[in-house]
């Protein structure tokens, strides 16, 4: 070959991005936890679908409530029954008498009668047994758990915990922090500003809960994550008075930074909380306000039904699950290549029982027919999993290419609530950042791994036998 050609031939191969056939050589040799591994210290794009309270780990609400004590907040938790109360009046409402480990605060432990005050605890005077009962209590890990345990009683469990906007700044920075590590850069969380209370009972109104907020999130350990982020205020669907907590949360949302977006959360076998339902309010609203978002969940649901459609009516931008929209051929077609993107949760999925395995998901019809998807987490803290996790389950079950999952990180920047010009920028530092991780696996495949380990919470030790030492 003459000089100057084999100069050009060798400057090719030195410049040649690597071809994406490294991971399907990487998927056919290397073992489940390889493959863990190296999802684990791939760097991602963002979590567009998590709600705060659900992603906090047992442990941390376990740590937090005790450090909370510092600030004045003392926790009790329920660690036996006594039978204080008659068969006429066992509160059967919101938080049932029965129930086992509800947390509340000193000042409301204070108010009830002596038989009761007995049932609970002191959360830093637990024994060895009654502090994983906690921890156990809002993890969704045995096979009768599932849709109503998490839906009637975990959170029902965590009571005043959700209630304390210093331990929600601590949550938030542990959860950051989490991200971080995984290789995320932007988060889009479920943040609630509503329904706080100072120590006495005291109620601290939503604005003044987002400067405790704005505050925490100027401190050291959060900023130093490096990530960017937004906020969403979720409003619960299915109440009475639901078009009311609307009107408040955009209200809110409208005039307090970092939040940009609203979401409705909830049942949807519910009926009460049909997405039509705010179609006037969100109408009126959109009178007066210019730069409020929205993100609703919609076709979390067994059955076939148009609350897709609808919440594509009611202005939203992203669609939080999204399973039957498989159902309804039109609006299929209209998400086709967007605008519309669907925030997909696999282990959520599964763990609630929308499905008995992964072939029945929809997910890999979305993503190969076009349709823009995302991973998200959903509330990992009671799946005990990681965002690394959702990509292991996508990848095992899916057999994803390597340009399926950096489109599914493209997409969670893409459809992210910012500003064209962040946008920009997140997209330019995950490009960076991927090409660089690409290049060095695919060159050096397995052994370029391990810096870290991966985190094995319960989910992929339990499901994938990928477990902790
Ligand atoms: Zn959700």
């Amino acid at each position: 070959m003459p000089r100057i050609l084999s100069a050009i031939f060798i400057l090719l191969i030195l410049t040649a991005p690597a071809t994406a056939d490294w991971f399907e050589d990487f998927k056919a040799s290397a073992t489940d936890e390889q493959l863990l591994q190296l999802l684990y210290e791939m760097p991602k794009g963002g979590d567009l679908h998590h709600h705060m309270s659900g992603s906090g780990f047992a442990e941390w609400w376990y740590e937090l409530g005790i450090a909370a004590e510092k600030r004045g907040y003392r926790y009790y938790t329920k660690v036996k029954l006594n039978n204080c109360r008659d068969y006429g009046w066992q509160g059967f409402d919101t938080t049932p008498y029965h129930l086992m480990f509800q947390t509340i605060l000193e000042s409301k432990w204070q108010q009830l009668p002596e038989c009761e005050r007995a049932e609970y605890l002191p959360l830093d005077q637990l024994n060895d047994k009654q502090k994983q009962g906690f921890k156990n209590s809002i993890v969704l890990d045995k096979p009768y758990e599932g849709r109503e345990e998490f839906f009637e009683a975990h959170w029902q469990r965590l009571g005043d915990l959700t209630g304390d906007p210093y331990l929600r700044g601590d949550l938030i920075a542990r959860q950051f922090q989490a991200f971080a590590h995984e290789g995320l850069i932007y988060v889009e969380p479920m943040v609630t500003a509503f329904g706080y209370q100072e120590p006495d009972g005291t109620p601290i109104l939503p604005n003044d809960v987002a400067k405790i907020f704005r505050e925490r999130l100027k401190q050291k350990d959060i900023v130093d994550t490096g990530l960017t982020w937004r906020f969403q205020q979720a409003i619960l669907r299915f109440t009475p008075g639901a078009e009311d907590s609307l009107r408040r949360a955009y209200e809110f949302v409208a005039e307090n930074e970092p939040y940009v977006a609203v979401n409705m959360v909830g049942r949807e076998d519910d009926d009460k909380g049909y997405p039509l339902r705010f179609l006037p309010t969100l109408r009126e609203l959109r009178l007066a306000h210019n730069n409020v978002r929205l993100s609703i969940h919609a076709g979390e649901v067994d059955e076939p039904n148009s609350h897709v459609r609808d919440t594509v009516l009611l202005g939203a931008d992203r669609i939080g699950h999204g399973l039957n929209l498989i159902t309804d051929p039109d609006t299929m077609r209209l998400f086709r290549h967007g605008p519309y993107m669907v925030e997909i949760n696999l282990i959520s999925n599964l763990l609630l029982q929308y499905y008995d395995d992964y072939s029945q998901h929809p997910f890999p019809e979305y993503l190969r027919t076009g349709i823009p998807v995302a991973l998200s987490t959903d509330d990992r803290g009671m799946w005990d999993s990681t965002m690394t996790d959702e990509f292991f389950v996508a990848v095992k079950e899916f057999n994803l290419s390597w340009d399926e999952i950096k489109q599914l990180s493209e997409n969670s920047l893409k459809y992210a609530f910012v500003d064209s010009e962040t946008r920009e920028g997140l997209l330019e530092t995950y490009r960076s950042r991927i090409s660089r991780f690409e290049s060095r696996v695919a060159k050096k495949g397995v052994s370029a791994l391990g810096s870290k380990p991966a985190l094995k919470r319960g989910f992929i030790c339990r499901q994938y036998e990928i477990c902790a030492p």
